[in-house]
């Protein structure tokens, strides 16, 4: 199942995708999906982010082949940090590039949403935890990232979290294609058999750590073939199964 967030008369509202049609469900996918009376096109809604997280827990280098590029070890666990729920915008919304940085870079990931409070999970738990699956893009200011030392400005600036299109429900996450095109000229190419710590993993140790709420997203880390982006590009994050997120730097 494809579940999108969209404005219906300015209120935020879960849907269910088929066919280009979108069926408004009422209450939220995290309880039970009941498909609403209405019905609509589209193309003749706003998309939003398909969730809106209380919090956005990442991990760093966790594609084998990305360490081997950075010529870096393998972690011997999991390192997370957290991304603001203010740094969310959906596909098609624009990443605002901020004057305090002079390199903003992409960075393609399988992001994880949660779909059942999770705390002091197993490996074998974390499956029944997980509401789907979707497209992200970390967005970072690798300079202020080496600067400041901690992540949570190179990292957290508005726009800087693109998740999207839609939610896929019926995803098996561990070996699907990933990718990045930058204005149409692919940049990172992997699948995510690569991962050093698959998805149940990652949600196991993590919420062993903090809980993990409904709606709240994990980002998986990123392939190789990060690079800069600038004013006027396109990215798209595009992962086999669920679809493509599409983003411009303004
Ligand atoms: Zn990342």
């Amino acid at each position: 199942m494809k579940l999108v967030r969209f404005l219906h008369r300015d209120i935020p509202r879960f849907g269910r995708l088929a066919n280009d049609q979108i069926e408004m469900i009422s209450g939220d996918p995290f309880n039970s999906i009941k498909p609403g009376a209405v019905s609509m096109n589209l193309d003749k809604v706003q998309l939003l982010a398909p969730v809106a997280p209380s919090k956005i827990v990442a991990v760093g280098l966790n594609y084998r082949d990305h360490a081997k590029e950075l010529g870096m070890e393998l972690p011997k666990e999991p390192v997370i940090f957290l991304k603001p729920p203010s740094s969310v915008i959906g596909s098609n919304e624009s990443i605002a590039y901020p004057p305090e940085s002079k390199h903003v870079e992409y960075e393609a990931e399988l992001a994880i949403v949660i779909g059942k409070t999770a705390s002091h999970i197993s490996v074998d738990a974390a499956q029944k935890h997980i509401l789907g699956y979707t497209c992200a893009n970390d967005i970072t200011a690798r300079d202020l990232q080496k600067r400041d030392g901690q992540w949570a400005r190179a990292k957290g600036f508005d726009t800087f979290c693109p998740l999207g299109p839609h939610i896929e429900t019926d995803f098996d996450p561990e070996n699907v294609g990933i990718s990045l095109r930058q204005n149409g000229v692919v940049k990172q190419e992997s699948s995510t058999a690569s991962m050093v710590y698959n998805v149940f993993e990652l949600v196991c140790f993590i919420s062993g750590a903090m809980t993990l709420f409904p709606g709240d997203v994990v980002l998986t880390g990123t392939p190789p073939g990060v690079g800069p982006v600038k004013i006027g590009d396109l990215v798209e994050v595009s992962i086999d199964g669920i679809g493509s997120l599409t983003n411009k730097i303004i």
